[in-house]
């Protein structure tokens, strides 16, 4: 985008899922690097919405209601984001509700997995770092090794025991594709593909992926995003341009001292593409 650069950034968590600040805190952050129009996406949790929505208002910065949906689909984990949905729907609050009561049995089988490979009290460990319990989650674990000193940061600690693969990653069947789409739609939202690039699927499987997700009535994919290369910004534009996609950005931001890139610290979308936004203001 040239010209009437506006700062957007929809993707980014907070304490009601596994990001280290508060809501407000996340919004105060953005807000101060630039932001303006803004959303929260917890994982499978809106509880931070109306503290969100409150901050970034009271600043004068457009608010978006966001959530990032947990999927398998191919058994691989998808993250689905959802946008711009209406936050009180019966429904997508019920099904989110559901989505999050694995976690804690999880988190019991990833502890037991860390046990046998001689890591102690693993469980408490990453509790201790999830300020919601019910949302425990792998990064939680990732901090709790760090702090421990079994590893210098949380890239090390997925890439040796929590990645997808890895010993003790312990797999989820989350909500299917089919699921994660319809509970935005039907609440009034839109549904994005996060971070595509992050995805260990075959071209085909990409292909089929894209296709079926338009087909369910998904609207968008990320092009910009932390977890994308510049590679990756070249790849997903083509990706959008083909498919006909919205573009979304934002920052995957979860700590100031986590991930690459910081709220609001993505570059400008490059041209020719249709931002996901562009009906929104
Ligand atoms: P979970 O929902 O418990 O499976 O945890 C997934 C979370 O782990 C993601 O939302 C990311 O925040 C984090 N994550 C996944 N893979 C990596 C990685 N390779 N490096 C750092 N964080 C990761
Ligand atoms: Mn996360
Ligand atoms: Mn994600
Ligand atoms: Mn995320």
């Amino acid at each position: 985008m040239s010209g009437n650069f506006l700062n957007v950034d929809l993707h980014c968590h907070s304490t009601r899922s596994d990001g280290v600040l508060e809501p407000s805190q996340v919004a105060e952050r953005a807000y101060a690097n630039g932001v303006r129009m803004w959303a929260l996406t917890d994982h499978d949790e809106l509880s931070g919405l109306s503290e969100a929505r409150e901050q970034a208002e009271s600043r004068g910065m457009c608010f978006i209601n966001g959530v990032e949906i947990s999927t398998t689909w191919s058994s691989v984990t998808v993250h689905i984001v959802g946008l711009n949905f209406d936050a009180q729907h019966p429904a997508l609050r019920d099904n989110l509700a559901g989505l999050r009561a694995g976690r804690l049995a999880r988190a019991q089988r990833i502890a037991s997995v860390l046990k046998d490979q001689g890591i102690e009290r693993a469980y408490e460990g990453a509790l201790a770092f999830a300020a919601n319990p019910a949302m425990v989650s792998r990064t939680h674990f990732a901090r709790f090794l760090v702090q421990e000193g079994h590893c210098a940061n949380l890239s090390q600690a997925f890439d040796r025991w929590l990645a997808d693969g890895k010993p003790a990653s312990v797999p989820m069947q989350w909500a299917t594709l089919e699921q994660a789409v319809e509970w935005i739609l039907a609440a009034g939202g839109q549904a994005v593909i996060a971070h595509p690039g992050r995805y260990k699927y075959t071209e085909l499987q990409f292909q089929t992926l894209f296709d079926y997700f338009k087909q369910l009535g998904g609207v968008g994919i990320e092009v910009l995003t932390g977890s994308h290369s510049e590679q990756d910004y070249k790849t997903y534009t083509q990706v959008a341009r083909r498919y006909g996609f919205l573009v979304s950005c934002g920052s995957d931001f979860h700590g100031p001292n986590e991930g690459r890139v910081d709220l609001g610290r993505l570059p400008p979308l490059p041209s020719g593409l249709k931002p996901i936004w562009n009906d929104w203001w």
